[in-house]
C-alpha cells in the first residue's frame, strides 16, 4: 500500500521514535508546530476519522489510554492539545489515521 504511515511503520521511512508497540507508534512530527509535536498512529491502516467502525474502535480508545503516558514522556508537564484532522476541509494531508500531541506551550484556541 502506497500510505506514507504504513512505510513509517514498516521502518521504510525513517522517524524520531517516542513509543511503540505492537499496537500502534507514536513519533515525532517531521514539521513541528509546537515545542513538542508527535503523532500517535494505529499499526493497522484506518484512512481517517471516517474509516473507524465498531470492528477497528479499540484502538482508538487504546491510543488515548497511552497518552498520558506518551505526553509524559515526550517531557509535557502543563497539559496538551490532541488533534485528528479529517479529510479536506480539516487539512488531513497523510489518509491513515492519526493524533497529533501538542503541548510545551500555553495555546489559543483559533480555526
Ligand atoms: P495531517 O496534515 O494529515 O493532519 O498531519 C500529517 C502530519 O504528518 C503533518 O503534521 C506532517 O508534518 C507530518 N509528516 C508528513 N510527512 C512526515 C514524515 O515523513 N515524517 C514525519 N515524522 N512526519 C511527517
Ligand atoms: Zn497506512
Amino acid at each position: 500500500m502506497d500510505c506514507l504511515f504504513c512505510k513509517i511503520i514498516a521502518g521504510e521511512i525513517p522517524s524520531k521514535k517516542l513509543y511503540e508497540d505492537e499496537k500502534i507508534l507514536a513519533f515525532y512530527d517531521i514539521s513541528p508546530i509546537a515545542p513538542v509535536h508527535f503523532l500517535v498512529i494505529p499499526k493497522e491502516h484506518i484512512a481517517s476519522i471516517d474509516d473507524i467502525t465498531p470492528e477497528n474502535s479499540a484502538i482508538v480508545a487504546y491510543i488515548f489510554e497511552k497518552l498520558p503516558e506518551l505526553a509524559k514522556k515526550a517531557g509535557i508537564t502543563n497539559g496538551y492539545r490532541v488533534i485528528s484532522n479529517c479529510k479536506a476541509d480539516a487539512g488531513q494531508t497523510v489518509p491513515h489515521l492519526h493524533f497529533h500531541v501538542l503541548g510545551g506551550k500555553e495555546m489559543n484556541w483559533t480555526c
